[in-house]
């Protein structure tokens, strides 16, 4: 999974301005990124937007609209390979995925989610209602 990280920081890296310690901020960048997004992957809005945010400040402005186009490009690639492999019920990590919801009783639901949305099949609802409040969420910020 750092394979991903690396391959967008090796993109960036001709680029960075900051020096060393820009280097080694950048690639902690698209670790936290990646790592994320292969965790939390649901709470996880804007992944391109928060990685581009994150190293910005270590490209100079000429480059920033390449920096924001690999960004993209990547982040959307790994959001896609971290789903496919995700589909034999466990994380990149290898633990098992559990549905996102809770109980009645406010634990954990342990049910294994079935669909893409990360619930299981008797909290499929909750993704409705879910999709109704980002797309609001996403109007607002626009
Ligand atoms: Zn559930």
């Amino acid at each position: 999974m750092y394979q991903l990280s690396r391959a967008i920081y090796r993109e960036l890296a001709s680029d960075i301005a900051t020096g060393k310690r820009g280097h080694a901020e950048v690639l902690q960048a698209c670790e936290r990124a990646v790592e994320r997004l292969a965790t939390d992957r649901h709470y996880f809005a804007q992944p391109a937007r928060t990685l581009y945010r994150d190293v910005r400040p270590h490209f100079p402005l000429h480059a920033q609209a390449q920096v924001w186009a690999v960004v993209q490009q990547y982040m959307e690639v790994s959001d896609q390979l971290l789903i496919s492999l995700t589909a034999g019920g466990r994380d990149a990590f290898g633990n098992p995925l559990k549905c996102r919801s809770t109980t009645r009783r406010g634990t954990p639901c342990q049910r294994i989610p079935v669909h893409e949305n990360g619930y299981c099949p008797s909290h499929q609802h909750l993704a409705e209602t879910e999709r109704t409040k980002s797309s609001g969420d996403i109007r607002m910020a626009a």
